[in-house]
């Protein structure tokens, strides 16, 4: 797997901060929405406290426009305005003014001569009574004069009140007597605006600001003053101060609506703070920067999501072709083991054919091979009787040459044991060569060794080899074949001559036997040159022979190994420590037998 080539996971927090990036300029449009919003409901909810506050200060003024028309035509009055001296009639006028005022909530009427002096008043017994001052300096007294509805706002030089002056002409016929003023309390509509964070803000002609709820503001000029302005300001007083200090407010910090009120000049303002519509647009750019945030997060929770779908995707894409390779791999390599299998069975069979065919031709050889052995084993085997018959039809010749017929006759008689051995031998060769197997008989071992001893004694006398014995006199009985018994032992007893010829004098020839346990031991012994190495291993095979001298053809010891074997007996082969070869016959012991003759025919 970890050959496996993940992609280098991009950093999923920049992608965010990208995403951010790019929606952050929403946040700009919904700002400006959410200002519009809240400037639009704040100027609407404005707009009507203004139009209540403008429509509250009209419907006060009106109440009061109409009185010094009205009250002029009283008589008390005009009795005053008649005989100003006559202190009845101002008594009774000052009472009556005093009642007026009461009932109709102004703050104070006063009765004028033409010439601006103050002859009765409400407000007669208080300590700032206007009576017995002048006012012909104030703009109202001289409308009123005029003819025309005096107004005037102004602080008043005595009470230092501010109010709304209305004053109007007392006539007698066209003749104008004198002036009657309302003055009417404009304080208490600055009180009445409580503390709410919009301020309010009246200004008269002049732009100076007369009424307003913020006290720090009163009597500042919004604007600057005319010098024509400064001037009537200086003779009419309507203000405490005769130089209003400018007020400067920062147009950012206010949301300003205003009310033009022509019937007196002023304007009225409404003044909200600016931070309260900052206060609820950050509330709301909050409110969206927070679901821009979830929003992100959400992105964020779907990109991550997303990845993890493409990223496993990606592993079983993998996976499949990687399984796709090993099918392909391993089909490739089922189908190259396919063709080597057919090419090995190609092989196998042709190697069949040719081994069908080499042992064909290795039964032919083996046939050649066992007829060769065959023909080869009988002359060997039959050469040495035929040559004892040789010497003894050679002698039985001399022997009739001398006369000897009784000799001659022995001399035939031994030819005609040799001839009957001679086809005892060829049919044993033959049993050799099938493989027969006769039942084993007991046989004694000394008479037998005494026959092949005698086959060769012409030889042994000549060669003089002395013949050294140790064997018990009581027969040791074996399991054996009488035949092949003495066949046996004359080739072993023959190959000792053979050996000795090698050898100078004194010959020698030691024969011993044994009984142990189960097993008869003999052991023939020659003074010779013994086995070579060579011999010892390779004695028991066919055709091995070192024999120069006399022609050997290495069938006798193989002849005798081969025979043992069918009788249950061993042939070990062996050098004596003092030199020579010792060869060891082990065979089995049988129970003690008839003696001779013996039950194996020849001719069987
Ligand atoms: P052959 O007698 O025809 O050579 P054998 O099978 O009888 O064949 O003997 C094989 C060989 O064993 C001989 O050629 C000889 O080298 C060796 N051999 C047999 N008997 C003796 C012995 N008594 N002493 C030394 N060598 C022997």
């Amino acid at each position: 797997m970890n050959q496996l080539s993940t992609p280098p996971r991009r950093p999923r927090w920049r992608s965010l901060a990208l995403l951010a990036l790019c929606l952050a300029p929403l946040l700009w449009p919904l700002h400006h929405l959410a200002e519009r919003y809240y400037q639009d409901e704040l100027a609407s909810q404005n707009r009507q406290t203004l139009d209540l506050y403008v429509a509250n200060l009209l419907g006060t003024l009106h109440r009061y426009e109409t009185l010094p028309q009205i009250l002029g035509d009283l008589p008390a009055l005009r009795q005053v305005l008649a005989d100003p001296f006559k202190l009845e009639a101002v008594t009774n006028a000052n009472r009556l003014l005093k009642d007026i005022v009461q009932q109709t909530g102004a703050e104070v009427m006063y009765l004028m001569d033409v010439n601006g002096n103050t002859l009765a008043g409400s407000n007669w017994d208080k300590h700032d009574s206007f009576v017995g001052r002048n006012f012909a300096f104030r703009p109202y007294f001289i409308e009123a004069m005029e003819g025309r509805l005096g107004r005037f706002f102004g602080q008043g030089t005595t009470s230092a009140k501010r109010g709304y002056f209305f004053a109007a002409a007392v006539r007698d016929r066209d003749r104008v007597i004198g002036v009657l003023v309302v003055k009417v309390d404009l304080d208490h509509t600055e009180t009445l605006w409580g503390r709410t964070p919009e301020q309010l803000l009246l200004t008269d002609q002049n732009g100076v600001v007369v009424l307003t709820s913020r006290p720090d503001w009163r009597f500042r000029a919004t604007r600057a003053l005319t010098a024509a302005e400064r001037e009537a300001m200086l003779a009419i007083q309507p203000y405490p101060t005769q130089a209003p200090q400018p007020l400067n407010l920062n147009p950012d910090a206010w949301l300003t609506q205003t009310r033009d009120i022509k019937e007196t000049g002023w304007q009225v303002s409404i003044l909200a703070p600016h931070i309260l519509i900052d206060r609820s647009v950050q509330t709301v750019m909050a409110i969206g920067a927070g679901a821009l945030l979830v929003l992100m997060l959400l992105a964020g929770l779907v990109m991550q999501r997303r990845r993890h779908y493409i990223d496993r995707i990606g592993l079983e894409a993998h996976g499949r072709q990687e399984l796709e390779k090993r099918v392909v791999e391993r089909t490739a390599d089922l189908e190259g083991l396919n063709t080597r299998l057919k090419s090995a069975v190609l092989e196998r069979e042709n190697a069949q054919q040719e081994l069908v065919r080499a042992q064909d031709e290795l039964v032919q050889a083996g046939k050649l091979s066992v007829l060769g052995t065959m023909s080869a084993s009988i002359s060997h085997e039959l050469n040495q009787p035929l040559a004892a018959i040789r010497s003894y039809a050679e002698n039985a010749e001399i022997l009739l040459d001398h006369e000897r017929t009784e000799d001659a006759r022995g001399n035939l008689k031994l030819i005609g044991e040799l001839t009957g051995r001679m086809a005892s031998i060829i049919a044993h060769l033959r049993a050799f060569a099938r493989r027969d197997r006769h039942a084993p008989e007991s046989v004694a071992l000394q008479p037998a060794l005494d026959d092949a001893l005698a086959l060769l004694a012409k030889r042994r006398r000549a060669m003089a080899v002395e013949l050294i014995r140790d064997l018990p006199d009581a027969p040791l009985w074996v399991q054996a074949g009488e035949t092949r018994l003495r066949q046996v032992l004359g080739n072993l007893l023959a190959n000792a001559l053979d050996a000795l010829t090698e050898k100078a004098n004194p010959r020698k020839l030691w024969l011993s036997a044994e009984k142990r346990d189960d097993y008869v031991y003999l052991y023939i012994r020659d003074n010779g040159p013994g086995f070579t190495r060579q011999a010892l291993e390779r004695a028991k095979e066919p055709f091995f022979t070192t024999k120069t001298r006399t022609q050997g053809l290495g069938l006798g010891l193989a002849i005798c190994e081969s025979l043992m074997r069918t009788l249950g007996g061993e042939l070990l082969l062996g050098n004596h420590p003092e030199g020579g070869a010792l060869l060891t016959l082990q065979m089995r012991v049988a129970k003690p037998g008839a003696t001779l003759p013996t039950s194996e025919d020849p001719s069987a």
